[in-house]
């Protein structure tokens, strides 16, 4: 049997949305785990609502979250990307129109001659003759006086799908990968356009069946709400002679039972979550729970997904979709998932945002994301975070200054700043891991403030203040192994002298 071949079709009207995104996962998903081909196709046909930025930002963001495609655009301006190329519909409507002539030709399409006018006037002509208002007649399609005849005028046209006959008993059936069998009645279809007398581009339906026929797609995968169309295409299927398509349609996003989730709701657009500072799989870790699961567990990586993914795990119910769970998955996924070293790349924009300039390598950088990972839901807290250890000076939480930088720490702060300097060991005295340095300097330091006669939980916060800035950090002996012996002391020596000076500011 051939190999599968599956396609995400996102027509560029704006950012990815992020159930955009989860179809798109489920078909690169099979097209890893099958050892098939994951094609792209841009459905470009709204010549009015299609932007070349929205074509980028798709891109951009399936990019971003490691969807790589193997055939299709690489970029916005590729016009061939692959062997079933061109991948933007609007560069192929002579393809279109050759398959609606062929169709034509083989009596399962007409040329309709008539006018929007007609049609609305031929509606209006029935609603009357039934005594009803025009937008209360219900279960009436317009029929084409154009659907038997083969004459050709010199005068625009628009090709009509020959749907099946109003008094036609058929049930259109398909075995949905998702949904299980489903079964529509033919006679509730109508004919329906597949390429207008205004425009050389076709119509949804006509334009996905010719691609995908011509793509050699075997796998339809998309959203529930594509369900009402594919009785039609598979009546285009058969009058193209052109073998089905397994096609699975997925749950929806819900705001609740009954809304679809809309931006009016929160971030609905891939771009704010990488603006936000999500990490990739920890976004498609909560996203793949539209349509799948695996027991209780919540954090997957993309190739943990794809040892993992089959049809047999895959539900049918639309889910609610819940910010605050998407954002606590995230931070799950920075905590035990992310390795620091993708923490590290990715953390740095963010410090950047900060005017915090961190290069790649810098010898603080994994020692500083080890101490707080388990603190951030999302990068741009991590950075914030870790703020203070990049900074020639920690910026002081002043409120937090007035109640805790005071003469009766002075003393104390000075001796700490002594004891970092002699027992916290600089990089290059430290061998192996983080913890393997770190669990002896808390011990040193627990015995230093016994030896001093301090409480930890007395003076603990200006320690913390001092070193930080804050009050709400990792803890002592880890700051000080990360900030290094040095800048600890010289920081605990600038609080004290601060805490000193505080009785003749506020005596
Ligand atoms: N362009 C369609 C959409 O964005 C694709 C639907 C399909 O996958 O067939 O909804």
């Amino acid at each position: 049997m051939s190999k599968p071949r599956l396609r995400f079709a996102p027509s560029p009207t704006g950012s990815l949305h992020i159930g955009g995104a989860r179809t798109a996962l489920f078909n690169w998903l099979w097209a890893r785990k099958s050892g098939g081909t994951f094609v792209l196709r841009v459905e470009d046909t709204d010549v009015a609502r299609n932007t070349r930025q929205s074509v980028e930002a798709i891109f951009n963001a399936l990019k971003w979250l490691g969807l790589d495609w193997d055939e299709g655009p690489a970029h916005a301006d590729d016009a061939a990307g692959g062997p079933h190329g061109p991948y933007f519909q609007s560069q192929r409507s002579a393809l279109y129109r050759e398959f609606a002539e062929r169709l034509v030709r083989s009596g399962h399409a007409y040329r309709c001659y008539c006018t929007p006018e007609e049609e609305v006037e031929a509606r209006r002509a029935e609603a009357a003759r039934v005594g009803v208002e025009v937008d209360k007649l219900v279960g009436w399609t317009f029929v084409s006086p154009w659907r038997d005849k083969t004459a050709e005028l010199d005068k625009p046209y628009a090709i009509k799908l020959k749907a099946h006959a109003p008094d036609s008993k058929e049930l259109i059936q398909w075995k949905d990968l998702v949904l299980g069998t489903i079964k529509i009645p033919a006679n509730s279809l109508r004919d329906e356009v597949l390429i207008r007398s205004s425009s050389p581009m076709p119509l949804y339906n006509f334009g996905c069946v010719v691609d995908d026929h011509t793509m050699g797609i075997t796998h339809v995968i998309r959203g529930k709400d594509h369900v009402i169309n594919t009785p039609t295409q598979i009546l285009l299927y058969r009058a193209l002679g052109a073998e089905l398509p397994t096609f699975g349609h997925l749950p929806m996003l819900m705001k609740d039972q009954s809304t679809k989730l809309s931006k009016r709701d929160g971030a609905v657009g891939v771009d704010q979550y990488d603006s936000q500072g999500y990490l990739p799989d920890g976004l498609l870790s909560y996203l793949v729970r539209f349509g799948w699961s695996f027991g209780n567990e919540e954090l997957f990586t993309k190739a943990k997904l794809v040892e993992l993914f089959d049809w047999t795990r895959v539900s049918k119910s639309d889910g609610i979709y819940d910010f605050n769970k998407c954002r606590a998955i995230n931070q799950k996924f920075i905590a035990k998932v992310a390795t620091v070293d993708e923490l590290a790349t990715r953390v740095l924009p963010f410090l950047a945002k900060r005017g915090l300039a961190v290069r790649a390598g810098h010898p603080r950088l994994a020692d500083a994301i080890t101490t707080v990972k388990h603190r951030a839901d999302t990068l741009a807290a991590l950075a914030d975070e870790m703020d203070f250890y990049f900074r020639a000076k920690p910026e002081v939480d002043e409120s937090a200054a007035k109640q805790y930088f005071k003469p009766e720490f002075a003393a104390a702060l000075d001796a700490l700043a002594q004891f970092a300097e002699e027992n916290v060991p600089t990089r290059d005295e430290r061998s192996g891991a983080f913890a393997d340095a770190k669990a002896p300097l808390d011990e040193a330091l627990r015995k230093k403030l016994t030896d001093l006669a301090l409480d930890m939980k007395v003076i603990g916060q200006p320690v913390r203040l001092a070193l930080s800035g804050r009050i709400a950090t990792p803890d002592l002996a880890s700051m000080m192994l990360v900030l290094g012996p040095q800048v600890s002391a010289l920081r605990l020596r600038e609080a004290a002298a601060r805490s000193r000076s505080a009785t003749v500011e506020n005596p």
